[in-house]
């Protein structure tokens, strides 16, 4: 044992659809993954390469939880995203390759302060405070690709009060899940634990306490989570 000095943070995870639990070892999320969420957010969707943001782990939500209305904004946005968890990790992994580093699959929320990520944008600082606050990442269960697969397509919907709020087809990914490993792992090492959040489609927008959201990802699962 170590001879901390303060008590260590315990290690944050998802649980997994049948039984046990999956620790989170760092949370990426993809930017701009839809192209016409690409374009309702101003930008040209065929001309960039990926690119990636973080959030802490112990930033996720778990499935069901009320989720806090977060200081410092009166924008808070929700992203509907298929997760992706790295079970065995890697670097400069081969985009042919790629799914067989992945354990499974969930159902997740991008939660943004886009006013602060839109200040942030607008003076070219660092996306961290809009983007990886506390409780910003609400999760479903995760379920292991031996049992679901992995799924390229598939209904990616989210409902807001039992209105449908944002839906798309997964196949609609500028870039596919080997694609993103493939880049990512060229940038950074993956580790089993990681996650990454796929990028969402249109339709974000603002949302408000009371506001119950209801996400799926056709093939993986469901998230849930009221705003308070
Ligand atoms: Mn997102």
């Amino acid at each position: 044992m170590a001879d901390y000095v303060i008590s260590p943070p315990a290690i944050a995870s998802v649980p997994v659809a049948g039984g046990g639990s999956f620790p989170v070892r760092r949370v990426f999320c993809v930017g701009r993954n839809y192209a016409e969420h690409a374009r309702e957010m101003g930008s040209d969707p065929d001309r960039e390469p990926p690119f990636f943001f973080m959030k802490p782990a112990d930033a996720l939500l778990p499935d069901g939880a009320d989720m806090p209305y977060p200081p410092q904004s009166s924008q808070l946005h929700h992203e509907m995203e298929m997760v992706v968890a790295i079970g065995e990790g890697g670097a400069n992994i081969a985009e042919a390759d790629a799914l067989r580093h992945v354990w499974g699959y969930a159902a997740g929320l991008d939660m943004t302060r886009r006013d602060l990520q839109n200040a942030a944008k607008k003076e070219g600082k660092p996306w961290d405070m809009g983007k990886g606050f506390d409780w910003s990442a609400p999760i479903g269960l995760l379920v292991p690709a031996s049992k679901v697969g992995h799924p390229a397509k598939g209904l990616i919907e989210l409902k807001v009060n039992g209105k449908v709020r944002q839906t798309s087809d997964l196949s609609k990914m500028i870039w596919s899940v080997p694609e993103m490993i493939a880049y990512l792992s060229g940038l950074v090492k993956l580790a089993p634990g990681d996650l990454i959040y796929s990028g969402t489609p249109e339709n974000v927008a603002a949302v408000q306490r009371g506001d119950l959201l209801e996400g799926t990802v056709e093939g993986v699962g469901s998230v849930k989570t009221r705003i308070v």
